[in-house]
């Protein structure tokens, strides 16, 4: 009896478990999925239907690619790790004056014939933005930008821009501004003697002349005077955009600069009744370049910081070491520049406000700053300004430090 109850027991016992383990199974199974041969059937063409569905995608992007690619005005080149062209739009090989698809298998250097592209792409190769301008071949040969970037399989792509029209105008624009100033140069330099010899008769004693014609010979002078600054201003900005590179290079130490260049405006400042204050850090790395030229930098900004301090405020000249670079700043407390107008003033004749500008000196070119900007960047380095309105302002510029 107690056997047979026993018995009873354990098959129930084994029901229970049995029934478990299927409820698992199902449970396991309709997390899986279908698991009879039908539904096997099905879920593989459902996921063959789902490959398909993804390769049209990627044919699609192919397509798409490829249609841009031909379509696209810059050149566009992609290498392999070992810098041999993989694929290259038609805009390249019309840039590289190459025949259609005769860029396939060269390397860089083949396709350039430029050195400095080969090394735009090994830049580009080891994950850097790497990007030049170059021109290429003969004299009638483009004049490239060519940006690189490391393609994701881990060669390069390589963009080409064609500024050949660009570099051209601007070449005609800086003749056109080198002749003109030059033509106007004699001629005013005439009128501008005759007027100051006028006004020096004017106020010669005995010189019997009206007030109101003395005072008009005085602002003949002195507008003539403007126009030949300008002038002459408008020639250095031609020569220095047109030199290129900077000739001259020396080993300079921009606090000594700084208090050489701010010393010739000394006088010029005690007359508006500004104080200048020059605060140099001792020993300070050189910086290599043309010390007229970043005198001409310095004396450009103080100049400016005088001049539109109209209330006398203090003006101080520093240089200091900041990372791998030495800044030289200029700071004043004087009319400051409104945000809007601070990405303008480096640009040439650009000037905040004209009335205020006569009202504090009696003019000014509005090149001034675009020559600093020009001769920093001939230098390595950049310049930049910070300013509140009614506050004052900050001109600053930063030169690489010379490591021989
Ligand atoms: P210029 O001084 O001959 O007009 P710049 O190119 O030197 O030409 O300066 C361009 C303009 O930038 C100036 O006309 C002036 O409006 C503004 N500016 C330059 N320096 C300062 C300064 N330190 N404070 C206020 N405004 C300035």
């Amino acid at each position: 009896m107690a056997l047979s109850i026993l018995l009873v027991v354990l098959v129930a016992a084994l029901a229970v478990l049995l029934l478990r383990r299927e409820a698992t199974l199902r449970r396991v199974r309709s997390s899986l999925g279908p698991s009879t041969s039908a539904d096997a059937g099905a879920s593989a063409a459902r996921l063959r239907a789902t490959a398909d569905r993804a390769a049209a995608v990627v044919q699609d992007e192919r397509t798409d690619r490829a249609r841009l690619l031909e379509h696209l005005g810059s050149g566009v080149l992609r290498t392999d790790p070992g810098l041999r062209v993989v694929e290259a739009n038609p805009a390249a090989h019309l840039l590289l004056d190459r025949a259609p698809g005769s860029l396939l298998g060269r390397t860089v250097m083949e396709a350039f014939l430029d050195t400095a592209v080969e090394s735009i792409a090994r830049s580009a190769l080891e994950g850097a933005q790497a990007v030049g301008e170059v021109h290429l071949a003969d004299a009638d040969g483009p004049t490239l930008i060519v940006r690189g970037q490391r393609a994701v399989d881990g060669g390069t792509w390589l963009i080409l821009d064609d500024v050949s029209e660009l570099r051209r105008l601007q070449r005609i624009r800086t003749e056109f501004i080198d002749n003109l100033s030059h033509e106007l140069r004699t001629p005013l330099t005439t009128v501008s003697l005759l007027a100051e010899t006028l006004a020096r008769e004017a106020d010669a004693p005995g010189a019997d002349l009206p007030p109101r014609m003395r005072d008009r010979i005085g602002k003949i002078e002195i507008e003539t005077g403007h126009l030949v600054q300008m002038v002459s201003e408008l020639l250095d900005l031609s020569r220095i955009e047109s030199g290129g590179t900077i000739g001259l290079l020396e080993d300079l130490d921009m606090g000594q600069l700084a208090t050489e260049a701010t010393e010739r405006l000394r006088l010029f400042a005690e007359r508006q009744g500004v104080r200048l204050r020059v605060v140099t850090e001792a020993d300070l790395p050189s910086v290599r370049g043309d010390g007229a030229r970043l005198g001409q930098v310095v004396i450009n900004l103080v100049h400016n910081a005088v001049k539109f301090s109209p209330d006398g405020g203090p003006v101080t000249i520093r240089a200091r070491v900041e990372g791998q670079e030495v800044i030289t700043s200029v700071e004043d407390r004087g009319v400051g520049i409104p945000t809007s107008a601070q990405a303008r003033v480096f640009e040439r004749f650009y000037k905040v406000d004209r009335s205020r500008l006569r009202a504090v000196e009696g003019g000014g070119t509005g090149l001034g700053l675009a020559i600093a900007r020009h001769l920093v960047e001939q230098h390595g380095g950049r310049i930049w300004v910070e300013s509140v309105e009614g506050r004052g302002s900050t001109f600053a510029f930063a030169l690489p430090i010379f490591v021989p």
